[in-house]
């Protein structure tokens, strides 16, 4: 053993296989050449003004500085209340049942610390957000993907979980409106997952990270509308898409009382907290006007279509995503997500990301991000259209 040697539970985490691409796009820019990236889902678009102003007045105020509880500021938790009770007709007890959490990722990865030991199995979407995966090996347990069928509109097909898995399965990880596929909740699933939920005591946790990116009418649900939701899982909001929050890290876990508590256990040792700043900024979100919210849904609804309708004429057949900033398309044929992925970058000079990224079920598919600034993804797409046609 070496003195720098990671540990096991490290190592046991996949490697990364995209540092090829990524060496490719980094000799491309050396070499002078303008490479526009679709890769990342990071918003481009500003926080809106009204969260600025109120963190600007916060991060001046008195008493702010210090540490902050875990169990968040009463206005944190009562702003996001009354929000999920106005958006969602969700009532959830500001006491109990929602504590901040520093992003959604802390906030998975810290779920699979208080829930899983060693032989425990966690449910893991797939293709799906990494953090589903490595969360749990980092823990000392085991995950069995859930691959999502497209044929069931990018749901995972729950009765083919085998017994083995669901005797020791702890937590199931869900995420709609879905990256990477932009899939929106199919009708009936979060009734099935309940079900099952109740049935081999799994708790589910649904990331939701998209459901204020919506499009053409579609207005998402949270998980916790469903009858039973609250009985058997938690729902984790982020504010950082939804709200161009990204850097910010604000997002809060909602829904079960007691599953909540014993996240709340394992962050007292952990983190110490999320800036009460940020928590005031982040009420201010959910509190303010919606119409921020409905300008950028239109400016992604633009893009998407921008991006959909040159995949299309290049022959590529692409369904358009009714929510998240993601377009998910297959690869032509003759190429794997990796293969293809490289052709696009040596021939228009454009990443995208491979499917296979997300998970063994995204090979056969890219992804592209909407959150490119419009006259930059006008010239990818341009690209796309001259040199892949
Ligand atoms: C972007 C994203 C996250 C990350 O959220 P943070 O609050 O920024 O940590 C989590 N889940 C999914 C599915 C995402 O796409």
């Amino acid at each position: 053993m070496a003195l720098t040697d990671p540990s096991k539970r490290l190592e046991a985490i996949p490697p990364y296989m995209f540092a090829e691409l990524e060496r490719k796009v980094a000799d491309k820019r050396d070499a002078g050449i303008d490479v526009i990236s679709l890769g990342i889902g990071d918003p481009d678009m500003p926080t809106y003004d009204h969260v600025v102003a109120a963190m600007q007045g916060a991060v001046a105020e008195n008493g702010n500085q210090k540490y902050p509880s875990n169990r968040g500021r009463a206005e944190f938790r009562e702003a996001f209340a009354a929000f999920y009770g106005r958006r969602f007709g969700v009532e959830i007890d500001p006491e109990t049942e929602v504590i901040p959490a520093i992003g959604a990722k802390e906030c998975i990865y810290n779920l699979c610390f208080a829930f899983l030991d060693p032989g425990d199995v966690a449910l893991a979407s797939d293709p799906g957000y990494p953090v589903y995966t490595g969360g749990p090996v980092l823990a000392g347990a085991d995950v069995e993907v859930l691959p999502l069928v497209p044929e069931l509109g990018f749901a995972p097909d729950l009765d083919a979980i085998g017994p083995d898995a669901l005797r020791r399965a702890r937590l199931l990880f869900l995420n709609y409106p879905n990256n990477p596929t932009g899939a929106i909740a199919p009708d009936g699933l979060f009734e099935r997952v309940v079900e099952l939920a109740r049935e081999h005591e799994i708790l589910i946790v649904h990331d939701n990270a998209y459901s204020e990116t919506t499009y053409d009418g579609y207005v998402a649900p949270s998980f916790l509308q469903t009858p039973g939701a609250k009985e058997v899982g938690v729902e984790v909001f982020s504010l950082s898409k939804g709200y161009n929050m990204t850097g910010w890290r604000c997002a809060a876990i909602l829904g079960n009382a007691d599953a909540i508590q014993t996240y709340w256990r394992l962050k007292t040792n952990v983190d110490s907290g999320l800036f009460e700043a940020v928590q005031l900024a982040g009420a201010a979100a959910l509190e303010g006007p919606s119409e921020p919210l409905a300008e950028m849904n239109a400016i992604y609804t633009r893009r998407r279509d921008l991006v959909v309708d040159a995949l299309r004429e290049i022959g590529v057949e692409v369904a358009s995503p009714k929510g998240t900033i993601y377009v998910w398309a297959p690869v032509p044929d003759g190429h794997t997500s990796t293969s293809f992925c490289e052709h696009v970058l040596e021939q228009a000079a454009v990443v995208i990301s491979p499917g296979s990224m997300y998970g063994p079920s995204g090979e056969g598919f890219f992804r592209i991000s909407l959150t490119t600034p419009d006259e930059r993804l006008t010239e990818a797409v341009e690209r796309l259209r001259e040199h892949l046609s």
